[in-house]
């Protein structure tokens, strides 16, 4: 009950601030009235997730901008960077969630089997998305989870009311292979970062939403102030997953 009254104070606020609004209950995933998670359907309950990368085209009709994943070459041959370099950020950047909270990530070879699934998008678009598969039902696509949203375009969906915990069956990262990429910040905000990028598709995929534009990883805003998630980011997937376990 006491997260109704949380969901309800969420609205409130959205209705009559102007700046990002950090109510808690934004900071997390609301898809089809639930809060969505790894693992048990549990609050503060740790899960362990694989991931691996697209090593064939992957299909899933229903998701909308990674309805075909490729493996990621293309994006490597645009941007220069060699296949292991692009690797290794990812896994930096789940490494950056693992010590956040309960999470621990096992990459896996067989990409088909991967929790989380990371590609190219086959139909190139924006920068970067996540598509969320639950349990049971159709894919749900994150709202608003395209990185770099220009200044003042704020998503308009406002704050979904969750009743329940539901368990995340897939996740899908995309990338778009046309798009700039770098690693590491130099400043130029319209070449993102991998690693930055990886980490906060990674955020959508553990079942966290943007709290606002700026000032957290999750913000909905591509920016080079921030290394790893912030404690407001790290709150979040601690309510999800429970604090990290040495
Ligand atoms: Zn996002």
């Amino acid at each position: 009950m006491m997260l109704r009254s949380f969901a309800g104070a969420a609205i409130v606020l959205a209705a009559t601030m102007s700046v990002p609004c950090v109510a808690s209950d934004q900071r997390l995933l609301v898809l089809e009235g639930a809060w969505v998670k790894w693992g048990a359907p549990k609050w503060s309950a740790g899960a362990t997730v694989t991931y691996g990368f697209a090593t064939t085209d992957v299909k899933s009709p229903t998701a909308r901008n990674c309805a075909t994943l490729r493996p990621l070459d293309g994006l490597e041959k645009q941007a220069g960077l060699a296949d292991n370099r692009v690797r290794a950020e990812a896994a930096a950047a789940f490494a950056a969630w693992s010590k956040a909270a309960n999470l621990t990530f096992i990459e896996t070879p067989n990409a088909a089997q991967a929790d989380i699934l990371i590609g190219a998008q086959g139909n190139p678009k924006g920068r970067a998305f996540t598509n969320i598969e639950l349990d049971s039902g159709p894919l749900a696509s994150a709202p608003a989870t395209e990185r770099g949203l220009v200044a003042g375009a704020e998503p308009t969906e406002p704050p979904a009311k969750a009743h329940s915990v539901r368990t995340i069956r897939q996740a899908l990262i995309c990338l778009n292979p046309r798009a700039k990429w770098k690693i590491g910040f130099d400043g130029d905000l319209d070449v993102y970062d991998l690693r930055y990028t990886f980490m906060h598709e990674i955020g959508h995929a553990i079942g966290l939403d943007h709290p606002g534009a700026a000032g957290a990883l999750m913000g909905f805003r591509y920016d080079e102030k921030l290394k790893g998630p912030t404690l407001s980011d790290g709150d979040a997937a601690r309510k999800l997953y429970g604090p990290h376990a040495e």
